[in-house]
C-alpha cells in the first residue's frame, strides 16, 4: 500500500485527448473489461488486458499511458467467467484499476447533468462528462473518508469490530465525513460516536483511494487522553485496546482476523506495530 505515496504510474495525459490522438491511442492500446460493480475480467487471478481491436466506441474510457501502453476500459453489463476486483490484482496495478473502477462506476451512475438534468455524454476520452443541453461539465466524484488507528496513554492499539462483519474480525475506527467538516473534525466526531474515545492528538498520515464505489480514504493516527472505551452496540458491536504482543498472538492463533494487506486501514496497523 506504501506505493501510494509515490507519483502514481499511471500518466493519464490530460493533455493528449483530442479525437485524433484518442483514435491513435486506441490503435496501438489494450483494453480492460470492467463492470458496474467493480468487477474486472480476469484470467488465472489477473486482469485481462487485450490489444484493443474494431473502432473505439463512444463510452470506452481511457485511462492514459501505463508502463508504456495506452490502456482503455470498455464498461460492459456483466462480466461472464472469471473476474477480479482491483484489489485482488497484482500491485503493480493497482493505479491503472483503481482509476479504471471508479471511472466506470460513475459513467454509469451520471447519465443526467446536475444542474438542468439532461442527458450528458462521456468527453475528453470519459475523464469528464459534458452535458448536451447546456454544456456544462462534470468530473469524476470521490467520497472522503477518514479512518483513526488510536492509541491509549499506554501506546495500546483500538481495535473494533464492525457489526456488518465475521466474528474476529477487526479493524480500527473509519467512517465518512459529513458535509462542512474537516477531516480533523470528522476522526473526533466518529471516534467519539463508534467507541467513545476523546481524542488528545491527531496527525495526518496518507491517503489511499478506495473504489468500494467511490472513496478517498484518509488516514490518520491518534492518542485518546484515557483508556476508557464506550462501544455505540449499533455500528461497533466490540472494541479493545491491544498490546503487540496481544495481537501478535492472536492473529496468529487466529483469535482475530485483521483487514487484507491492501488496504490502508492494515498500512495502520502495520506501522504501529513496526513502531514499538
Ligand atoms: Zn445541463
Amino acid at each position: 500500500m506504501s506505493h501510494w505515496n509515490q507519483p502514481s504510474a499511471l500518466d493519464r495525459v490530460p493533455l493528449a485527448r483530442s479525437e485524433e490522438q484518442l483514435d491513435l491511442a486506441w490503435r496501438h492500446g489494450v483494453v480492460l473489461r470492467v463492470d458496474g460493480d467493480g468487477q474486472i475480467a480476469a484470467r488465472d487471478a489477473s486482469p485481462v488486458t487485450e490489444n484493443t481491436r474494431g473502432p473505439r466506441g463512444p463510452d470506452d474510457i481511457y485511462l492514459g499511458v501505463f508502463e508504456g501502453r495506452a490502456w482503455f476500459v470498455r464498461p460492459v453489463a456483466g462480466i461472464d467467467g472469471e473476474s477480479v476486483t482491483w484489489r485482488e490484482a497484482p500491485e503493480g496495478e493497482h493505479d491503472p484499476l483503481a482509476a479504471a473502477v471508479f471511472l466506470t462506476r460513475w459513467h454509469a451512475t451520471s447519465p443526467a447533468c446536475e444542474r438542468c438534468g439532461e442527458p450528458t455524454v462521456p468527453d475528453l476520452g470519459g475523464a469528464r462528462r459534458r452535458c448536451t443541453a447546456c454544456g456544462s461539465l462534470a468530473f469524476a466524484r470521490m467520497d472522503p473518508s477518514i479512518i483513526v488507528a488510536i492509541t491509549d496513554p499506554d501506546d495500546r492499539l483500538l481495535l473494533a469490530r464492525n457489526s456488518a462483519w465475521p466474528q474476529r474480525r477487526v479493524s480500527i475506527i473509519a467512517g465518512f465525513m459529513e458535509a462542512g467538516e474537516s477531516a480533523e473534525q470528522a476522526c473526533h466526531r466518529e471516534v467519539f460516536e463508534e467507541v467513545g474515545v476523546r481524542l488528545a492528538s491527531l496527525s495526518y498520515v496518507s491517503s489511499q483511494p478506495w473504489p468500494m464505489p467511490r472513496s478517498l480514504m484518509l488516514g490518520f493516527e491518534a492518542r485518546a487522553v484515557d483508556s476508557r472505551i464506550h462501544v455505540d452496540g449499533d455500528e461497533i458491536v466490540e472494541g479493545a485496546y491491544h498490546t503487540r504482543a496481544d495481537l501478535a498472538a492472536a492473529v496468529s492463533s487466529g483469535e482475530v482476523v485483521l483487514p487484507g494487506g491492501a488496504s490502508i486501514a492494515r498500512h495502520l496497523i502495520e506501522r504501529w506495530l513496526t513502531a514499538g
